[in-house]
Formats: structure tokens, C-alpha cells, sequence
């Protein structure tokens, strides 16, 4: 497997924006994954995985380690009996078209969400009163060192936009317990469920989907980032989504930079006019954090 050098990451996030990572590769089987672990041990890299890149926010400094894309048979999804079982790679489009090619139900929410089986793993990836935990049957997971070993949605540590995974460890396979359902039946609720979505936030635009968690609050994040007077608010080439305030669009050569302004901007006013600490969603990769808000 070939392991390259400062590898661009912003082709590989759905917002567009970060700088390099010093190495990258794409196994294509576990057996590559373990040698693409094998070379970040003896280089002593940190790893990284990056799936549809579609909640990952890059530092324009890049990552000083190895960022793994999964493909190959890690990318695909099949049907056995009642179980989709897909790799850590595999996008959720693929699966859920190879779950409603079964007549099997129950991963229909995830139309919404532009990401692969090991990201929604990772932050137990949720919508419309659905999420990961909800429908995991166990998830192999391989640790920086080379073990390998199933893991079930409790020993994840599975809660809201949340697991228990380390860096570095990766999600290689993921199973999957559907229900029996009509193809049709399931071509139906999608559709209805992608209209919602379009009616309700920027899906033609690149974002990487909420920035914040909702806080426990009568508001959402994006209702209370609205009430702020921030939707349209701009840095640089980024904005605050004019459609949903708790989206940040690039709209023109954004860096990362831009996004880490709108987003301290936005704390802050939550923090001042509704005294609430809004916990962003994404996840950071490379040196970026977000200042303290003050006291
Ligand atoms: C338009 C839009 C709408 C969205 N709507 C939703 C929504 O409704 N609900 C929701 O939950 N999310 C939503 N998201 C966010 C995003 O799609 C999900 O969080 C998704 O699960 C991220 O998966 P990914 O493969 O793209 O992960 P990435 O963004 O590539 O990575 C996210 C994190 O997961 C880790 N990771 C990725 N793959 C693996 C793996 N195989 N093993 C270990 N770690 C891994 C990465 O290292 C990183 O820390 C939306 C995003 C967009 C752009």
C-alpha cells in the first residue's frame, strides 16, 4: 500500500477548507490497515481517519500524522439475513442502498446524514429521532497498536453526538440489526424525509452539518445562534448560513481560520445573552481550538 506525503486534506472534507497531513494512506483491507498502523508506530504518527470528511473541521496548519481514508472492502455494505454489515468506510448512501435493496428497514434516517458507517460511530450520528445506537449491533474497532476487537453500542459508551472512541483507534466494520421492510415502503419515507430536510437547511452548500450540539435549553443551537442576529454573519470567505444559523457555509475560499471566527463569535454572543456554553459538534483535526469564552 502506498503511504503518501503532505496529502491536501481540504479535498477531502465536505466544507473544502485545512491544510496538509504528513502522510496518508487508503487501506483496503484489514490487512492494510494493520501495515498503514504498523508504519504510524514506527514513525510514531498519530492516526486519524477521515471519513466523508463531512463533520471534520482541518487546521490550515494541516496534521502532523498519518490520516487514513478506508476503501476498498472497507468502503462496502452487504445484506446477511437481517444484519447490513459495512465497512468503516462505506458511505451511508451505499449502505442504506443495499439495506432497501434487502427490504430491510431502519436506516432510513441516515439519508440525512452525508457520512460513512465508522464516522457515525464515532459521534453516534442521529437524526430525526433515530441514531446509531439505536439500530448498532457491534462495531470492530482496532487500536493504534493492532488490536482488533467487536465492540457492542454499551461498550462504545454511545450517548447524544457521543462515543467513548479514542484518536486513533478505527472503526474497520460496522453490523447493523434491521427490520423487514417494503423497498417501496422505504423509497417513500426517504423521499418524504429528504424534503424535510431541504425545506429546512442548506444541503446545497458546503458546510459540515450542525457546529454545535443542542444545549439543554428550550432553544436549539440554531434557533438561539438566530435569536442572536447571526444568520449571514461573515469572516472572510465563511458565513453563518442566511438558511440555519447553526450551519457555516464556505462561500468563498474559506479557511478554516474563517469558521474558528464564526464560531467564537457565536459562543460568545450565546454565552452573553443567554448565559449558555454552546459544545461544538465537529470535530477538530490539527492544532485548533476554540478561545475560552471570558468570565
Ligand atoms: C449537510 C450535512 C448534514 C448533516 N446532518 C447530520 C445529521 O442530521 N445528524 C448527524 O448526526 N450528523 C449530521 N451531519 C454531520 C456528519 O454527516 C456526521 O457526523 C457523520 O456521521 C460524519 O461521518 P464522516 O464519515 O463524514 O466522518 P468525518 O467527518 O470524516 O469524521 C468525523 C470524526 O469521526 C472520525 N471517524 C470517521 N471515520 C472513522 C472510522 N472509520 N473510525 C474511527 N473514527 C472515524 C474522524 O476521525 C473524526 O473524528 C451532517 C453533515 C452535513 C454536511
Amino acid at each position: 500500500m502506498k503511504i503518501e506525503q503532505d496529502v491536501a486534506l481540504s479535498r477531502f472534507t465536505t466544507l473544502g477548507t485545512g491544510g496538509e497531513a504528513r502522510a496518508f494512506a487508503r487501506p483496503q483491507s484489514l490487512d492494510e490497515l494493520h501495515e498503514a498502523l504498523r508504519y504510524a508506530r514506527s514513525h510514531e504518527l498519530p492516526v486519524a481517519v477521515i471519513g466523508l470528511g463531512s463533520n471534520l473541521l482541518v487546521a490550515d496548519e494541516g496534521f502532523d500524522g498519518l490520516a487514513l481514508k478506508l476503501v476498498g472492502e472497507l468502503a462496502q455494505a452487504e445484506v446477511a439475513g437481517e444484519l447490513l454489515v459495512a465497512g468503516g468506510g462505506a458511505p451511508n448512501a451505499v449502505a442504506l442502498h443495499r439495506a432497501r435493496a434487502a427490504g430491510l428497514g431502519g436506516f432510513e434516517f441516515a439519508c440525512a446524514i452525508p457520512g460513512t458507517a465508522g464516522g457515525g460511530v464515532w459521534m453516534n450520528a442521529g437524526a430525526y429521532r433515530s441514531d446509531w445506537a439505536a439500530i448498532l449491533e457491534r462495531a470492530l474497532v482496532v487500536d493504534g497498536e493492532g488490536w482488533a476487537n467487536w465492540r457492542t453500542p454499551a461498550e462504545l459508551g454511545l450517548s447524544y453526538r457521543h462515543s467513548e472512541l479514542r484518536h486513533g483507534e478505527v472503526v474497520a466494520r460496522v453490523e447493523f440489526r434491521l427490520t423487514p421492510r417494503a423497498p417501496e415502503e422505504i423509497k417513500t419515507i426517504v423521499a418524504d424525509l429528504q424534503v424535510q430536510r431541504k425545506a429546512a437547511q442548506p444541503t446545497n452548500k458546503r458546510t459540515f452539518g450542525s457546529v454545535f450540539k443542542n444545549p439543554e435549553h428550550e432553544l436549539s443551537a440554531g434557533r438561539m445562534l438566530e435569536a442572536c442576529g447571526l444568520k449571514g454573519h461573515r469572516s472572510g470567505g465563511a458565513q453563518i448560513s442566511p438558511r440555519h444559523a447553526n450551519f457555516i457555509e464556505n462561500t468563498d475560499g474559506a479557511r478554516s481560520a474563517d469558521a474558528i471566527a464564526l464560531m467564537t463569535e457565536a459562543r460568545r454572543r450565546a454565552a452573553d445573552q443567554f448565559g449558555v456554553e454552546l459544545r461544538h459538534e465537529v470535530e477538530f483535526l490539527g492544532p485548533l481550538e476554540l478561545p475560552p469564552l471570558a468570565k
